[in-house]
């Protein structure tokens, strides 16, 4: 009986489709959108498969969006936010809930050099939950075919046996045969081990704790973004409206540890001191929060009080607000890594988003690498169809890497640097980092390159 039912199971036919995208994250609902947004891939057969629980969540967050801003929060650039408004999703997001700045402060956490970017709109914060409602609700407007399997996991993938074509087994029972497979499947992508494809990287042994904050009532500053770079890792805060921020605080496992256990009062307490108290003070409030958390508030007020009395109001200026809410339980924390795959194509499979690369959030450029990709890999199947190439052949495919591969390893070597320049307090490195930031600061051209690239 029980073989008979087995028979009977593998014998059922998979569906049929032109692509199927694993991931309904930020890269996977983008290109969804993207490919029904465009003529000349909208009647394509496309069907998205999610792990996880996404239409209720998102359709909730539309109708009923919560009181508080929730925690996973990125900074957009305006090429991503430009991308958005061209396949029209930004006009389903809900603007009330994002902050654009054109001011970004960056100082050294041992030095004290700073350096000020400032240009029209030079990002876009932006809750992940906002984003990803906004390209669902696109989807639905665009009413064009397109199936979306939530809670759905993606359970293997083998080739056929005659045509080579992916064969995915899903978890609700079915099977999906494709002629492209897109992994927008996250940084353990199924996708990518199906093609072999090696991805290379290391862990940064850190983590990014992130929360939601709000500086004091009745003071208010220009929206700003801070970040501090600490030997340990940079804590930053960043803009949501009507004085509230997001915090990415990257610091090692065992500090990581010691603040996430801390009640929430106290654990607000270090980000103030965080981002104000020298080097050497907070290494010793990081040991009272380990070994006696009941006075560590205690402790960062009597001193933030000495340091904030020695500061001009000119130099008070260069410091964010001091906090005073968190949001209960918005605390999360998230290992840190850079990751690279050798390609993203291979024959019948496209990676893109954190499936092909993985990086330091501290530049918050993560997301905005997975935009890029999709722009770039919607194009090259546009002009695959318009050639009358089968879409799913790694030949098809090979100008979206060669495309995407060189400028998002620049990206990565950039920010990877960036992280171990500033993870030491080596004298003569802080001299030189320190030295460049002034030079770089009062240089002004070379910011407002600078500032250029950022957008991009
Ligand atoms: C602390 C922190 C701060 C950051 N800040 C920024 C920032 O300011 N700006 C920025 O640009 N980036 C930022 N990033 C990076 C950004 O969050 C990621 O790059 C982005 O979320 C990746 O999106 P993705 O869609 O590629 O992958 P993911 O969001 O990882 O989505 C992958 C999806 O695939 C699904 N999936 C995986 N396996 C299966 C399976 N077998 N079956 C079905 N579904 C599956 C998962 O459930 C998931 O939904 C930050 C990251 C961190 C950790």
């Amino acid at each position: 009986m029980s073989l008979r039912f087995l028979s009977t199971v593998r014998a059922k036919a998979p569906q049929l489709a032109d692509i199927v995208i694993i991931g309904g994250g930020p890269a996977g609902l983008t290109l969804a959108a993207a490919i029904k947004n465009s003529p000349t891939l909208s009647s394509l057969n496309c069907k998205l498969v999610e792990g996880g629980n996404l239409i209720g969540p998102l359709t909730k967050f539309k109708q009923e969006p919560p009181s508080n801003f929730t925690n996973r929060v990125v900074s957009l650039t305006p090429s991503t936010v430009s991308y958005l408004s061209e396949i029209g999703a930004w006009n389903h997001i809900q603007e009330e809930r994002v902050e654009s700045y054109d001011n970004i402060v960056a100082w050294d956490g041992v030095s004290g050099a700073k350096i000020d970017f400032d240009g029209p709109s030079l990002a876009t914060m932006c809750e992940n939950l906002n984003l990803q409602s906004a390209l669902l609700s696109r989807i639905e407007e665009l009413g064009q075919d397109l199936e979306i399997l939530d809670n759905t996991k993606v359970e293997s993938i083998q080739a056929d046996e005659k045509i080579g074509w992916p064969v995915l087994q899903l978890s609700n029972g079915e099977s999906i045969q494709t002629r492209l497979l897109v992994g927008c499947d996250g940084f353990n992508s199924p996708a990518r081990k199906f093609a072999q494809i090696e991805s290379r990287g290391w862990m940064y042994n850190r983590w990014g704790i992130v929360a939601t904050m709000k500086f004091k009532d009745g003071e208010f500053r220009h929206p700003t973004g801070w970040q501090r770079f600490l030997p340990t890792g940079p804590v930053a805060l960043l803009p949501l409206p009507d004085n509230w921020t997001t915090l990415v605080w990257s610091t090692t496992p065992e500090n990581s540890d010691i603040l996430m256990k801390l009640d929430e009062d106290k654990f607000l307490a270090m980000v103030n001191a965080a981002v104000k108290l020298p080097v050497e003070e907070l290494e010793y409030l990081i040991k009272v929060a380990a070994s006696k958390p009941e006075i560590v508030a205690e402790e960062v007020a009597w001193r933030l009080q000495l340091f904030n009395d020695k500061l001009s109001p000119e130099e008070a200026g260069g410091y964010p607000l001091e906090l005073e809410t968190i949001v209960t339980k918005s605390r999360g924390k998230f290992p840190l890594k850079l990751s690279h795959a050798d390609t993203y194509v291979e024959e019948r499979v496209a990676l893109v988003g954190d499936a092909a690369h993985t990086t330091h959030p501290l530049a918050g450029q993560g997301l905005n690498m997975g935009q890029a990709d999709v722009k770039s890999l919607v194009g090259v199947l546009e002009t695959s169809l318009e050639r009358g190439l089968d879409i799913g052949t790694k030949m098809a495919l090979e100008p979206y890497f060669s495309e995407r591969y060189p400028a998002n390893h620049v990206l990565l070597g950039v920010v990877d640097k960036l992280h171990k320049i500033y993870s030491t307090d080596a004298a003569p490195l802080v001299f030189a980092r320190s030295f460049g930031v002034n030079v770089l600061n009062n240089v002004p051209f070379v910011k407002d390159f600078m500032v250029a690239r950022m957008g991009e």
